[in-house]
């Protein structure tokens, strides 16, 4: 059997690997601290679960149509308006099976052998593969720890080429919670707009999980030039701890929302109906959760930022956004724990996986394997005892 050349350069997703590996150690009795996967502890609030349970009872268990139901979608639509000063049409909005799933859409329609799709690093594992997928060449463009792991306007448009067909903006980060300002989007717009054959896709996933006072803002909302050219990627997951109910949109000029309604009608169809209806409920509803959501993360935030930082040779800086923290460890490059030598972050996640069972996701998921990533959507005994393993560990490497 030989498989297409498409699908032997897929590296599996590590986020996701780690996750089940994790997962697996604690169905088999081990207590692990759970640091890998970026999904919300919480529950998904009650008024969401009823909203499900009441579409399945109404009988809302048939297809809808492909691109998600008009309620959805006037759901999503009103949402933009209201929060981030954007007009669309229902026909510019795709809903999809998680914004993974939208990310996916995008990357398909948009680009091809041949294109350059500009995606600043640290990044996202699932972007990197996404580009790929479809055969186009990701340029990365290396981001300083230093202001926060944001893409400079010089950055940017030093890395465009005639080839360029996209550039991946995501703010909140994931891996590292940067959030860029209004000004900074700005200035990266007006460099996208000198150049007509680029489309922005922005994902937005972690737009409700700001804190310290910023602002969450999209690209697309800065002007309407850029918001002919932006394909906005949303969905409920990380808002309203609703992971595994995978419901994601995206919402784009009508060329690129029809071409990306036409592959899902031929892919996925529908989301899931009932997922759809809680997602109205999530998006129209009561907001206080994700307030009570986040009130809680910025508190685990400050904790295990303070625990890391009073940790020798850590350097991170504070995120303004998301539930993660990505500290730079190569300073116990070169060294050893207990005869084992580490050199990388890989290294030192798998030590901190097998010696003290704490996961965390390297660096090199996302482009740099200096860092490790921590997830901290986690409860705060559970970080505190986590926290006091990596020291204990840390301190051992000689
Ligand atoms: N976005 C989350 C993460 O990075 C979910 C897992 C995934 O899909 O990669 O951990």
């Amino acid at each position: 059997m030989k498989l297409t050349a498409r699908a032997m350069q897929i590296s599996p997703s590590l986020t996701l690997a780690i996750d089940s590996k994790a997962k697996q150690m604690k169905a088999s009795g081990v207590k692990v601290f759970n640091f890998g996967v970026g999904e919300p502890d919480f529950d998904t609030p009650q008024h969401i679960k009823e909203a499900a349970i009441a579409a399945i009872n109404a009988g809302m268990t048939k297809y809808t149509p492909a691109t998600g139901t008009v309620q959805l979608k006037q759901a999503i639509a009103a949402k933009f308006k209201r929060e981030n000063n954007l007009n669309y049409q229902l026909s510019q909005i795709v809903v999809s099976t998680g914004a993974k799933h939208s990310l996916y859409n995008a990357f398909q329609v948009l680009v091809e052998e041949g294109d350059e799709v500009i995606l600043p690093a640290p990044f996202w594992v699932s972007h990197l593969e996404q580009i790929k997928i479809p055969g186009a060449e990701p340029v990365i463009v290396i981001t300083s720890e230093k202001n926060g792991f944001k893409m400079t306007p010089e950055q940017l448009r030093q890395a465009i080429t005639p080839k360029t067909k996209v550039v991946l903006i995501n703010s909140p980060s994931n891996p590292t919670g940067g959030v860029y300002s209004k000004a900074e989007l700005r200035a990266l717009g007006e460099v996208i707009l000198e150049h007509e054959q680029i489309t922005v896709i922005s994902d937005e996933v972690y737009e409700k999980l700001v804190y310290d006072g910023l602002e969450h803002v999209s690209i697309a909302s800065l002007n309407p030039e850029l918001k002919e050219r932006t394909v906005v990627i949303n969905g409920v997951s990380k808002a309203y701890a609703m992971t595994g109910w995978r419901i994601g949109y995206a919402a784009s000029p009508v060329e690129i929302s029809q071409a990306m309604a036409g592959l899902q009608s031929h892919s996925t169809s529908n989301p899931t109906s009932i997922a759809q209806a809680a997602s109205v409920a999530a998006i129209n509803g009561d907001q206080q959760p994700v307030q009570d959501m986040c009130a809680e993360f910025v508190k685990r935030r400050d904790y295990m930022l303070k625990r890391l930082l009073s940790i020798p040779g850590i350097s991170c800086p504070q995120p303004g956004g998301a539930f993660y923290l990505f500290p730079n460890v190569s300073a116990y490059f070169g060294k050893s724990y207990r005869g084992q030598l580490i050199n990388s972050g890989t290294d030192l996640a798998a030590l901190l996986l097998d010696k003290v069972q704490v996961a965390v996701v390297p660096g090199v998921a996302f482009g740099n394997d200096d860092f490790l990533r921590f997830s901290y959507a986690t409860d705060l005994a559970t970080i505190t005892e986590a926290m006091n393993r990596v020291e204990t560990l840390l301190k051992d490497i000689k």
